[in-house]
């Protein structure tokens, strides 16, 4: 019988001692001297490595030659209590095969620190390093709890497309399918592009939010949740802005703007509270590594309650900071990252939950307020981020909604089947949009949404 791999992880767990083990990996380092060797792997299933000792008398120096940094091992041998510090087990290794050598000289991973900025350009390999491993099991280790948490609160998971044929919500920042010649289209009589002749006969994009789509599936099956790609063409060169990123979105039905607030603020919390009770191993690498206040600050946002005020609220916050700020605040303008920050890290040094924005500047679909000024909106802040979440109770009614649509130049034809909820059936509902990368990053207390997804699309860059 052939032996079956065991993962690092598994055996550095292992009480089972003295038994043959195989072992499959790439190699992060190998030291020694003329006696004994030391080959260090990781095979990704932990942040940690295990050590192979392989004696100079069983491995004379010529067959570890290609055992260097980046090549891919099988290393079958005895699991042993290591007789040195740093380890509990280790592998007395019988027999060491090289499944792939990585020419040491080129090898772009050297064991001396990389930037962050240098890893981006070779995102290929980059998830071999140890911040990268770490960042992507967190990844994981989130999308999964997402949908741990809606199947176990009764939410149902809804696939909104991804080619989208209305272009309501993100006019001006979406990108075009299009199967039409991107030199010589087809040209109607009046000298525009004909796109009846295009695939789908029609102006078609990527979406910007599954939310219209999603709030039909809500009036249906009450509580739902998509959890999908979405695209912005929107040239925000920041550190918090991707142009393909992933975005989380509950709807339901019943729910008014207080309810969609608990929502929001358990749900990250036991987003948090998952990945401290089951990444704890990476979060303290990328504590000690990057940010000495990660654990802490992760701590203090599950056990605590948000902050919730209005938008007015905040105004008069901000406009009394003794803080300078390079965007002025006055009632009626959008908040800047800056001043979202300064809510919360020094005025409440807490998330906050912001509500009743002005509708100037809030989506067509939101509710509007008795007083007829502002519209039940919510922005989640988080430290570190800014605006985490976006979301909001919607408009319910039909005159007020096409009402509001008419104000604000969105073409009611094209939502014909979006109006239909509000003509057959309607109710209240509400939900909201998570960035799943700025979830990431606030878990990873990463500072670039560039280094929370394997390989990020951003202005000028779309590589891999
Ligand atoms: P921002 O003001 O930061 O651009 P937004 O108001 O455009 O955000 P929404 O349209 O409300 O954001 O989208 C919901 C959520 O999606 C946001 O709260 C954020 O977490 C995330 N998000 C929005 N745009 C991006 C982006 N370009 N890259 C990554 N995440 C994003
Ligand atoms: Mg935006």
């Amino acid at each position: 019988m052939s032996l079956k791999r065991s993962t690092v992880k598994e055996l550095l767990a292992s009480q089972d001692l003295d038994r043959e083990v195989l072992v499959k990996g790439w190699v992060r380092s190998r030291r020694g001297n003329k006696y004994v060797q030391f080959i260090i792997v990781n095979d990704g299933s932990t942040i940690h490595t295990i050590q192979a000792v392989a004696a100079a008398e069983n491995f004379p120096e010529e067959t570890l030659k290609d055992v260097g940094n980046g090549a891919a091992v099988a290393i079958r041998g005895t699991l042993v209590a290591s007789q040195g510090k740093g380890q509990a087990v280790e592998i007395q290794a019988t027999e060491v095969i090289v499944l792939g050598a990585a020419d040491a000289e080129a090898y772009p991973l050297q064991k001396k620190a990389t930037s962050l900025e240098h890893l981006r350009d070779i995102a290929h390999l980059r998830p071999r390093t140890n911040t990268f491993g770490a960042v992507l099991r967190i990844r994981h280790a989130l999308a999964f709890a997402v949908h741990q948490y809606f199947n176990d609160h009764g939410f149902y998971y809804v696939h909104t497309p991804i080619i989208t044929g209305s272009d309501a919500e993100g006019a001006g920042q979406m990108f075009r399918v299009t199967t039409l010649s991107a030199d010589k289209p087809p040209l109607a009589e009046d000298g525009s592009v004909d796109y009846t002749q295009d695939f789908f006969g029609k102006q078609t994009n990527l979406t910007v939010s599954g939310q219209l789509e999603g709030e039909l599936a809500a009036m249906a099956l009450g509580s739902i949740y998509t959890f999908g790609p979405t695209f912005r063409a929107e040239n925000s060169n920041t550190a918090r802005h991707l142009a393909e990123f992933w975005m989380i979105e509950p709807e339901v039905a019943f729910n008014e703007l207080e309810e969609n607030m608990d929502l929001a603020e358990d749900f990250l919390q036991s987003l948090v509270k998952y990945a401290l009770a089951n990444c704890a191993d990476d979060l303290a690498f990328l504590n000690e590594q990057y940010d000495k206040e990660l654990l802490a600050r992760l701590h203090s946002v599950a056990d605590n309650a948000f902050q919730r005020l209005t938008y007015t609220e905040a105004v008069e916050i901000l406009k009394s900071a003794k803080q300078k700020f390079e965007f002025p605040v006055d009632w009626g303008t959008d908040l800047q990252s800056e001043h979202e920050r300064y809510l919360v890290e020094k005025h409440f040094k807490k998330p906050v939950i912001l509500t009743n924005y002005p509708k100037e500047i809030k989506a067509f679909y939101m509710k509007l307020d008795d007083d007829g000024r502002t519209v039940r909106a919510m922005d989640v802040l988080f430290p570190g981020i800014g605006e985490i979440i976006g979301g909001s109770q919607r408009e319910e009614d039909y005159t007020k909604l096409t009402t509001r649509m008419a104000e604000m130049n969105v073409p009611a034809h094209d939502l014909d089947w979006y109006l239909d909820t509000r003509r057959f059936g309607t109710a209240p509902h509400a939900g909201f949009g998570l960035g799943f990368e700025r979830l990431v990053l606030f878990v990873t207390g990463m500072s670039n949404i560039r280094d929370v997804i394997p390989f990020p699309r951003y202005p000028k860059n779309a590589a891999f």
